[in-house]
């Protein structure tokens, strides 16, 4: 047997390592959040995809997963919990309400958190199944591979110092 090596680079192995053993932090103020408890569960098992390891502080978590309306007198709250997360980080608006305020077209109602931080996959639906859930997991995987520093240039800038 003839011997062989591999090469690749440091950020390759890295990024393949976050791409396993993602810490989700569930950010769940309606209806939304329910899909997901389905997902964490035995049925769907989000431990398959190396992401069950959920967090409740910004600062051990790189996946925020916004689930439900957002209203204007939560917009910073949720601003000063990404800026809380350290980079890299990726963001999932999960239903209509996190994406585009959904039906609540009112006076209190961000109309799609992309108004507030960055998004890098939407999941439609009122509520979304648990199966697309797994589906924004699976791209945010794939994303990790080939990731957008501008991406990550942006999020930065929408930060602005009053925010926090
Ligand atoms: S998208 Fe539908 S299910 Fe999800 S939080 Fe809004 S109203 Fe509830």
């Amino acid at each position: 047997m003839a011997f062989g090596f591999v090469t690749t680079r440091v950020t390759d192995v890295l990024n393949w390592a976050r791409r396993y053993s993602l810490w989700p932090m569930p950010y769940g103020t309606a209806c939304c959040a329910i899909e997901f408890m389905g997902l964490i569960s035995g049925r769907f098992d989000i431990s398959r995809f190396g992401a069950e390891l959920l967090r409740f502080s910004p600062r051990q978590a790189d996946l925020l997963l916004v689930m439900g309306t957002i209203s204007y007198k939560q917009a910073p709250i949720l601003k000063r919990i990404y800026a809380q997360m350290p980079e890299p980080k990726w963001v999932v608006a999960v239903g209509a309400c996190a994406a585009s305020g959904g039906f609540y077209n009112n006076y209190h109602t961000v109309q799609g958190i992309d108004e507030l931080i960055p998004v890098d996959v939407y999941v439609p639906g009122c509520p979304p199944r648990p199966e697309q859930l797994m589906d924004a997991l699976v791209k945010i995987q794939d994303g990790i591979l080939k990731r957008d520093k501008g991406r990550i240039q942006n999020s930065e800038s929408r930060i602005q110092k009053g925010d926090i």
